[in-house]
């Protein structure tokens, strides 16, 4: 473990109540950064929050309303004055469905936090760093599901490439200011977020199968993710921005055409 890559760093993780922003959480925490848990579930937030090693701060926020979105800004920076690092994490699937089916609702619902919640983030992001007179650093959760497709997911498949979308602009206005912007696409990784579309009539149950026909074999674990969050927050990838890293097993390089 490298201890100290945030020390004296504070670092904002959305929707880390649980699962990888849970992980990054606690890795950006293990490395010296105080950390703003951010999550929907205030208690999840709390509890994630006084597990922490080092200064924390629960905030139950959600993403994709404006006013939350203020609120959990201006308490990162009345408890530790200055935001330097910041994980936009939160995101939900939707339901589970095919094109002739898929209900407007669930469509705006998922583009509502995914694609709205992650832009609210960047431009409270940028505006904080503005108002601190100095840079700082900044990845979004993508997903496998923005470099590839899915007949049964199509509002979270598009949500998540215009993520992409979100990481290339902003890395754009960024870039000239010294603030990198990238993303980080994690492939399968047993969480919540996977446990609720295994109940899901026509969901993602057979994870683990579809998981040991990646490159590695197997799933991914939370730490792995959340090393690579780490890896794009931390001065070892000061020359990369714009970028959406997979990690992945390997999976999105499968040619499912000619194995
Ligand atoms: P999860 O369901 O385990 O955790 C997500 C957390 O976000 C929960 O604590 C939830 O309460 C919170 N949340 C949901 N909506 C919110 C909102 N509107 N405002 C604030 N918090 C909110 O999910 P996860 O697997 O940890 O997913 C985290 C991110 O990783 C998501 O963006 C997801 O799309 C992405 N992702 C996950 C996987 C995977 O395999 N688990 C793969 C690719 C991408």
């Amino acid at each position: 473990m490298t201890d100290g890559r945030f020390t004296g760093k504070t670092a904002i993780v959305t929707g880390a109540g649980n699962g990888l922003g849970k992980a990054s959480a606690e890795r950006l925490s293990s490395e010296g950064a105080s950390v703003v848990v951010v999550d929907i579930d205030g208690t999840a937030a709390e509890a994630v929050a006084a597990a922490l090693p080092g200064p924390a701060l629960a905030v139950q926020a959600d993403v994709s309303d404006e006013e939350h979105v203020a609120r959990y800004m201006d308490r990162a920076v009345a408890e530790f004055g200055r935001v330097d690092l910041y994980h936009l994490n939160a995101g939900i699937f939707g339901t589970f469905a095919t094109l002739p089916d898929i209900s407007r609702a669930d469509f705006e619902r998922v583009m509502n936090v995914n694609v709205t919640g992650q832009f609210l983030g960047l431009r409270a992001a940028f505006r904080q760093f503005h108002a601190q007179e100095s840079g700082g650093n900044i990845a979004l959760t993508a997903s496998i599901a923005s470099l590839t497709g899915s007949a049964d997911l199509l509002p979270y498949v598009t949500s998540k490439h215009a993520v992409v979308g979100l990481v290339h602009a902003a890395a754009m206005y960024g870039g000239p200011l010294g603030i990198r912007v990238n993303g980080l696409a994690p492939g399968i990784v047993p969480t919540d977020l996977f446990a609720a579309a295994a109940t899901t009539p026509g969901g993602a149950n057979d994870m683990e199968q579809r998981a040991s026909t990646t490159p590695l074999r197997r799933a991914g674990r939370a730490e792995e993710i959340a090393a690579s969050v780490a890896f794009l927050l931390s001065n070892d990838s000061s020359y990369i921005t714009g970028q959406v890293l997979p990690a992945d097993g390997g999976a999105s390089i499968v040619n499912t055409v000619r194995p």
